[in-house]
């Protein structure tokens, strides 16, 4: 419904607008015999195309007053390029020269004005005796002549009754001479006030099809895939240089001095430059409908078409364009089946592009036709009136232009919008990574905050269970925690019983000696056997070895006086003796020996295990000060 309305909108806009150039109201009064009357009209209001039936003089340049001199070859249909004219049978061919003769009457005397189109090729034109208008050099060959265009719009004073109006042609540049649009007899006022309109509508469409085409060679600039833009905006500039060619011809009005065969090939290759560049678009929009082939066979043909327009004269070029002009209505043809296969399978947008297709299919229809030397008398007046006015294939191409670059912008903003959704899309992908790869991080980093804290745990516990644990791990003896425990036990014990109880202190004698000249593990290996003479020692099971420090050790003797635990010394200074470990560097012997200190006690509840250490600690001071190897009582 909305692109119903926006292709209404178009095309009212582009028909009012081309409206504002509906000209005059113009008399159907045709000339015969090479005179036409107008002295029923008020020529103030109104413009008089001067069409009907001419003198037609070939091969003969007659000036006014030597019409009577000349022969007259043929009554003949003006306007009309003089190629379709007939004389004794034969056709007159396109190179030549001619004189054409009106007469026209006139009520009044008064200021008149005649339109005069292009002229093929060049002419001068006489109103009652007096050269009024011209173009170019008349000649008799290419070589006394000069072509030139030269649309313009003069004055005069016509006379009360019979007017003549004499006009000289010659063309050797074109395929076809003479005048193909007519000349307009009307008030000055009226005919400027006609040109101005189309003038300015031209432009306006100028304009516009140049901004269009500009904007989408832009668009292309930015975007390069997109090579449907690039078509599109060559397009645009090619069909809005074009226009300034045809209609009013502003080009011919801005530039006076262009040379006729650069403004001729100018306005051919916008044409022929316009067919296989709206064909390779036709393609970019809709590639899955156009064969490689023809792409390829267009591209050639129009290649060599427009290779042969820029460097060869306009007389040969012009030679092959019924040659070109097939081809181009085979391709329109093509892109004709084309749009209706799009049509068929309702494509995309498929009524904005058949719409647009077909008017653009319309308007070169038209342009080939206007271009050909085809339209002749037997054409109907009404398809003569639509195919010669040139000004109607510029607002179809506007209506063209306008719907296409609707379908182009539409094709970019739908691929902005994939891409935004893709991005979007993308974006959240990305933003969901990072929140997975976050929480896996999370879940690795707690996983290894666990390991980590289950290894520290596991040390603590190891730490603990050492600590925990109730024998020397070197030695195997009770330690020094173990130690505390039964000796308080055994102390109450002794307290309950009134039973004595003894401790031995033992320390070894000068073992810093021996691990600074045997080295540490040496050391540790005596520590080892040591432990195990004491425990050798042990009379009774329920006494017990401890290993206190580094080298001292204890040994609990419960319900044992001081007698017995005399006799346990003793046979510990023998048992380390029997050890046999050498030590050199001991002062007292060449072995190892022990210190012992010995205290007996019978526990009270004054007293505390604490002394019983102190004392034994003190006996074994002793012993080391009386020199060693000894045992001391406190
Ligand atoms: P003395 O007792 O005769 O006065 O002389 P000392 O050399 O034994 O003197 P001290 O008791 O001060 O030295 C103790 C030395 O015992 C210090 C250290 O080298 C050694 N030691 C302590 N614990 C260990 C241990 O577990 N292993 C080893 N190999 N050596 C130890
Ligand atoms: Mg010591
Ligand atoms: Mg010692």
């Amino acid at each position: 419904m909305y692109k119903i309305r926006v292709v209404m909108i178009v095309i009212f806009m582009t028909l009012f607008v081309s409206g504002c150039t509906t000209q005059y109201s113009q008399s159907m009064t045709r000339a015969q015999s090479g005179l036409i009357d107008l002295e029923q009209y008020q020529l103030t209001d109104m413009i008089v195309p001067l069409d009907g039936e001419w003198e037609f003089y070939w091969n003969q340049l007659l000036e006014p007053g030597q019409i009577s001199q000349g022969e007259l070859s043929s009554m003949v249909v003006f306007p009309s390029s003089w190629n379709k004219y007939k004389l004794d049978g034969e056709k007159v061919p396109g190179f030549g020269y001619a004189t054409y003769r009106l007469r026209f009457r006139t009520a009044e005397s008064r200021i008149l004005s005649l339109k005069i189109p292009k002229v093929r090729t060049a002419y001068i034109l006489w109103i009652n005796g007096y050269k009024i208008a011209g173009a170019g050099l008349v000649g008799t060959s290419i070589d006394t002549m000069t072509p030139q265009y030269k649309p313009e719009i003069v004055s005069f004073q016509s006379q009360t009754g019979e007017n003549e109006i004499v006009i000289q042609m010659s063309n050797y540049h074109m395929q076809s001479g003479g005048l193909l649009n007519s000349i307009l007899l009307g008030s000055e006022e009226a005919l400027l006030s006609s040109r101005y309109k189309g003038l300015a509508y031209e432009l306006f469409i100028f304009g516009a099809l140049s901004m269009m085409g500009i904007y989408h060679l832009a668009l292309f600039f930015f975007h390069r895939e997109d090579k449907s833009a690039l078509y599109f905006g060559v397009f645009g500039v090619l069909i809005a240089i074009r226009t300034l060619f045809i209609g009013e011809s502003f080009a011919f009005f801005a530039f006076p001095d262009l040379s006729f065969s650069i403004t001729r090939k100018i306005q051919t290759l916008t044409f022929y430059l316009g067919i296989p560049i709206s064909f390779l678009f036709f393609k970019e929009m809709l590639p899955a409908y156009f064969h490689k082939n023809v792409a390829k066979i267009t591209l050639i043909v129009g290649s060599i078409y427009i290779f042969a327009v820029i460097a060869t004269p306009i007389r040969i070029y012009t030679a092959f364009n019924s040659i070109f002009q097939i081809a181009s209505l085979l391709l329109m043809g093509y892109i004709f089946i084309t749009l209706i296969r799009v049509a068929v399978n309702r494509e995309k947008n498929s009524g904005l592009i058949v719409f647009g297709g077909l008017i653009l299919i319309l308007t070169g229809l038209m342009d080939v036709i206007t271009l050909s030397p085809w339209i002749s008398k037997s054409w109907p007046i009404m398809l003569k009136q639509v195919f010669t006015g040139e000004g109607n294939s510029s607002s179809g191409l506007l209506i063209f232009t306008i719907l296409y670059s609707l379908l182009i912008a539409k094709k970019f903003t739908d691929s902005l919008k994939y891409q935004t959704i893709m991005s979007k899309e993308l974006t959240e992908v990305n933003s969901r990574l990072d929140e997975l790869v976050l929480q896996r991080t999370e879940a690795l980093t707690e996983a290894n905050k666990q390991v980590e804290s289950q290894n520290l745990e596991l040390a603590q516990v190891n730490e603990e269970l050492q600590r925990l644990s109730l024998k020397d791990p070197l030695t195997g003896l009770w330690n020094r925690r173990q130690y505390n425990k039964s000796v308080s036990l055994e102390w109450q014990r002794s307290i309950e019983y009134q039973k004595p109880i003894s401790l031995l202190f033992i320390d070894v004698d000068f073992f810093k000696n021996y691990n600074d000249f045997y080295g540490h593990a040496a050391g540790d290996e005596c520590l080892i056997k040591l432990s195990k003479a004491l425990r050798n020692s042990l009379a009774h099971p329920s006494n017990m070895a401890v290993r206190y420090g580094g080298e001292e050790f204890l040994i609990l003797l419960n319900e044992t006086n001081e007698e017995e635990a005399l006799k346990t010394a003793v046979r510990i200074l023998e048992e380390v003796t029997c050890l046999n470990i050498p030590h050199e560097r001991s002062s007292i012997s060449d072995r190892i020996t022990v210190s012992i200190g010995v205290a007996t006690v019978l526990p009270d509840l004054r007293s505390d295990p604490e002394h019983l250490l102190k004392s034994a600690d003190q006996a074994l001071y002793q012993a080391k000060n009386s020199g060693r190897n000894k045992i001391c009582s406190a």
